[in-house]
C-alpha cells in the first residue's frame, strides 16, 4: 500500500491523519482516458496535513490506461458495473476488489475517504445508472464508493465536488479530525470514562449540527448498565454521533453556540469586553464577518481567563487553523 507524506513531515517523524483518496484526484494519470483530475485544495492545502493512501479501483483490477470507457446499467433490476459496448460485467471484479482494499484501508488506519465524484467506480452520490434502452437516472453509486460506505459507515467520506462548497468543505475536515479522535480512542480501549472524556471535549462541536444529539447521547453514556460491554456501547454512541455530524452547520446554529461559550466567561468580563463579544457575535450572525472572527475573540478570553471545560472544547479548534477554513463559513 502506498503512502503519500506531507513534504514538511520528515520521513520518520510520527504520522498525521491519513486519508484513503481515488488516485485520479492527485494528478495521477490514470482515467480511462490517460488523463487525470487533480484537485488543487487536496493537493497543496488539505495535503499538507495528511498522509494520503491512493488508489485506482479500475487500474487495480487490470483495466489498463486508457481503457474503454465503463458505467453503470440497471439490467433486470440490479445495477451493474459494465463496459460501454457491453463487452464485458466487471461488478463482481470490482466488488472483491473492494472488499480486500477496505480491509487493508481499515488495518492502515485511514481516518477519512476522499472519492471522484460522478465516477461509476468511485462516485460517492448522483451518478448516472443507463436503464435498459432509456435514459440515464443520476440515483447510483459507484461500485467501490458503496461498499466502502457499507463497510465502514462512521468513516467520513466525502466527493471533490462538493468539497468546492465552503461550509461542505469544514464540515468535513471537522469530522476528519473527530474520527481521527475517535480512533485514538479506540486504539486506548473503548472504555466508559474515555467515551465520557470524549463527548465532554465534542459537545459544542455537536451542537453546532445537531443541538439534539448532545442530549441523546449524554443520555446514552449516563443511563447504559454497567453489564453494557464499552466496545458495544462506544459502537452505539459513534452511531449517532456520525449522524449529527453529517448535518452541515448554519449560521443561526453557530450563533447559538457562540453565545452559549459567551454565557459561560460572562461573569468574567468587564462591560466593554461584554459588548464588544456581543457584537462580534451579531455580527457573525448577520454575515459581517466569518466565523473565525467571534472565536478567535472567544479564545483569547479564554486564554485570559481560564476555564478547563471550554478550553478543552474542540469547537473552538476543530482543525489546523492555516487551513483557513472557519475564515470562509
Ligand atoms: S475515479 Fe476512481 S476509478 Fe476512476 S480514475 Fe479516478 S481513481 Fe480510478
Amino acid at each position: 500500500m502506498e503512502f503519500v507524506r506531507p513534504e514538511a513531515v520528515p520521513p520518520d517523524g510520527p504520522d498525521p491523519i491519513r486519508l484513503g483518496i481515488s488516485a485520479c484526484l492527485l494528478g495521477r494519470e490514470v482515467r480511462y482516458d490517460g488523463t487525470h483530475s487533480r484537485d488543487r485544495f487536496l493537493t497543496d492545502e488539505l495535503g499538507k496535513w495528511v498522509v494520503w493512501v491512493p488508489g485506482c479501483p479500475e487500474v487495480a483490477i487490470g483495466l489498463g490506461t486508457p481503457r474503454p470507457a465503463i458505467r453503470l446499467e440497471r439490467r433486470d433490476g440490479a445495477t451493474r458495473l459494465v463496459q460501454r459496448d457491453g463487452a464485458e460485467d466487471l461488478t463482481d471484479r470490482m466488488r472483491e476488489h473492494a472488499e480486500a482494499r477496505i480491509e487493508a484501508l481499515r488495518n492502515a488506519g485511514i481516518s477519512g475517504y476522499v472519492l471522484k465524484n460522478r465516477s461509476p467506480t468511485c462516485g460517492m452520490e448522483r451518478v448516472k445508472v443507463w436503464e435498459e434502452g432509456g435514459m440515464p437516472s443520476r440515483d447510483g453509486v459507484g461500485v467501490f464508493a458503496r461498499v466502502l460506505m457499507e463497510r465502514m459507515p462512521h468513516l467520513p467520506v466525502e466527493e471533490e465536488g462538493r468539497l468546492n462548497d465552503p461550509a461542505l468543505r469544514e464540515n468535513f475536515v471537522a469530522r476528519l479530525f473527530a474520527y481521527w479522535r475517535w480512533r485514538e480512542l479506540l486504539a486506548a480501549g473503548a472504555s466508559r470514562p474515555r467515551l465520557f472524556d470524549y463527548h465532554r471535549r465534542h459537545k459544542f462541536l455537536l451542537m453546532s449540527r445537531e443541538p439534539a444529539a448532545v442530549q441523546e447521547l449524554g443520555r446514552l453514556l449516563g443511563t447504559a448498565d454497567a453489564s453494557v460491554d464499552p466496545a458495544d456501547l462506544a459502537e452505539r454512541y459513534m452511531d449517532r454521533f456520525t449522524r449529527a455530524m453529517k448535518t452541515t452547520p448554519t449560521r443561526k446554529k453557530h450563533t447559538n453556540v457562540l453565545q452559549h461559550v459567551a454565557g459561560y466567561l460572562s461573569d468574567e468580563l468587564d462591560g466593554g469586553d461584554r459588548r464588544e463579544l456581543s457584537e462580534t457575535i451579531h455580527d457573525y450572525r448577520t454575515g459581517l464577518v466569518p466565523l473565525v472572527v467571534p472565536i478567535t475573540l472567544l479564545r483569547h478570553h479564554l486564554r485570559r481567563i481560564g476555564q478547563s471545560y471550554l478550553e478543552e472544547q474542540v469547537y473552538l479548534r476543530p482543525h489546523p487553523h492555516e487551513l483557513m477554513l472557519l475564515n470562509r463559513v
